[in-house]
């Protein structure tokens, strides 16, 4: 069956696919080459799992004192400081952002770089002759339209593009189970002094009420668990409710706490199916009814609090990954490789949020392997982001080529905005000097490109 889609007058240089957290930064750091960029997004604001999924804050990824993300990354973090949007704490972490400030960053970011955008548009298939993308249909209010460009950007986090262009993918852990969902929201109007006070009280010491972060995990020691016991005897809380709980404060939003939960039911575990996608938003409202109550109930402060923010999007930590030109392994972590077309560096652990039980934070730092050194990190290298079979598509952020185990590590946001500007400048170069050819892009010259707009490579 061919699709009835009208093909547009116009084509771009590059055209990206998400514009999430990897792929907003792709459009921005392409169109900066002076490429014709669009990005294409899904919602109606770019930012991806970082904004609409409501996923604060951005994950330390420190070695030896020194943050391994800048660039693009670093811009951001200032200019959500400048908006009042960020927030460095006393323990000098500045990865503390506003959601709904970050939107307002990257759109400005995004048009000052000379980039389109076309928002409620979902890529819906790549239309591909040989090994070479010709355009991605897409649909929108306009219907079945084909945009076409010389190279592209899969930044879905789900690999559609890739995907649909025939990239052989691997998916979840070795049982094809996926990292649990969660639905994040926020609750507003909470006395966060009272909170302080008394999470302090508990064993859960605040150095601020402005940088608040508490959490509870069945088994994990959290000085919470008797208070997630009683109310669950209590029926307020269901058991499941306790396999992962976690509340942060959110700078530019006094009152306001976002928290990383309630995870989604175990068995609604793939984010790419949408069935289970659409379950997963019911299951995480109606824990949120519980979660809210449980905290008007049992923390003090919160007996006035309210749901201020349901999240858009259901946050999804893992589904399909490419197999790419190379696929970065636990190994690499472990032994901190290094590779010659490095384009990002990492220092944060392997993280699974497992759907088999409890939250694994494996390889924390007491081992032997080089890696747990306090200065040590390891390299993403380029062909991490080049999908197999496919001459002109880069692919940064969760779905780059990585194991199940990798993959719970380099995940992380400034990693997806590292790898995002990387694949951007690259697939800008590729349109403009190679027909399209990712494979053909001068990675020396990409680095040191980097290097020039402040990366670390
Ligand atoms: C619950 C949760 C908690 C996390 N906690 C943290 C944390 O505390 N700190 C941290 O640094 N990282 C955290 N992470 C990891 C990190 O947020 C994600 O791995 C990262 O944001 C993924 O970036 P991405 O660019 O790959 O995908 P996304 O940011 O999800 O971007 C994908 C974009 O593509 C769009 N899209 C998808 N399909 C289509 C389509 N077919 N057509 C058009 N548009 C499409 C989406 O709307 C979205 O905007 C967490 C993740 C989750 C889910």
């Amino acid at each position: 069956m061919t699709l009835p889609y009208r093909t547009l007058e116009r084509d771009w240089d590059v055209i990206v696919a998400g514009g999430g957290t990897a792929g907003a930064i792709a459009g921005i750091a392409a169109a900066r080459t002076g490429a014709r960029v669009l990005v294409v997004e899904a919602q109606g604001s770019l930012g991806g799992t970082g904004t609409n999924a409501w996923v604060t804050p951005l994950m330390r990824n420190v070695s030896g004192g020194v943050n391994l993300n800048l660039g693009l990354t670093e811009e951001l973090k200032g200019r959500l400081r400048a908006r009042g949007d960020g927030a460095v704490d006393e323990a000098g972490n500045d990865n503390w952002f506003n959601p709904e400030g970050l939107k307002f960053v990257l759109d400005d970011l995004l048009l000052e770089a000379g980039a389109e955008v076309l928002f409620h548009t979902q890529v819906v298939a790549p239309l591909v002759e040989g090994q070479q993308i010709q355009a991605l249909v897409v649909h929108n209010k306009g219907g079945l339209q084909a945009l076409r460009a010389t190279a592209f950007v899969d930044a879905t986090g789900d690999a559609d593009v890739a995907a649909g262009a025939g990239v052989p993918m691997s998916a979840g852990d070795e049982d094809g189970l996926h990292q649990a969902m969660s639905l994040r929201f926020t609750l507003s109007g909470v006395d966060t002094s009272r909170l302080r006070n008394f999470l302090t009280a508990q064993g859960q010491p605040q150095t601020s009420e402005h940088f608040l972060h508490f959490w509870m995990v069945w088994g994990r020691h959290s000085t919470l668990e008797p208070l997630f016991r009683q109310a669950v005897a209590q029926g307020v809380l269901l058991e499941r409710d306790g396999d992962y709980f976690q509340g942060f404060s959110v700078p530019g939003r006094p009152g306001e706490l976002s928290f990383n939960c309630p995870r989604i039911r175990p068995d609604l575990n793939d984010g790419a199916d949408p069935w289970q996608l659409s379950e997963a938003q019911l299951d995480g409202r109606q824990a949120i009814t519980r979660l809210s109550t449980f905290c008007r109930t049992f923390l003090p402060g919160c007996e006035a609090a309210f749901i201020g923010v349901v999240a858009p999007m259901v946050g999804i930590r893992e589904t399909r990954r490419i197999e790419g030109e190379y696929t970065l392994s636990v190994e690499d972590i472990l032994d901190c490789a290094k590779f010659e077309d490095s384009i990002c560096r990492n220092h944060y652990p392997v993280d699974i949020h497992s759907v088999k039980g409890g939250a694994k934070l494996l390889h924390e730092r007491d081992g032997a392997a080089p890696y747990f050194a306090a200065d040590a990190w390891h390299e993403i290298p380029y062909r991490c982001l080049v999908p197999r079979g496919v001459s002109n598509l880069l692919v940064p952020g969760r779905a780059a080529s990585s194991t199940f185990e990798a993959q719970s590590s380099i995940r992380v946001q400034q990693n997806c905005h590292s790898m995002g500007e990387a694949a951007g400048i690259a697939a800008a170069w590729a349109a403009q000097q190679h027909a399209g050819q990712v494979r053909m892009v001068d990675v020396g010259a990409l680095q040191a490109e980097l290097r020039r707009r402040g990366a670390l490579v």
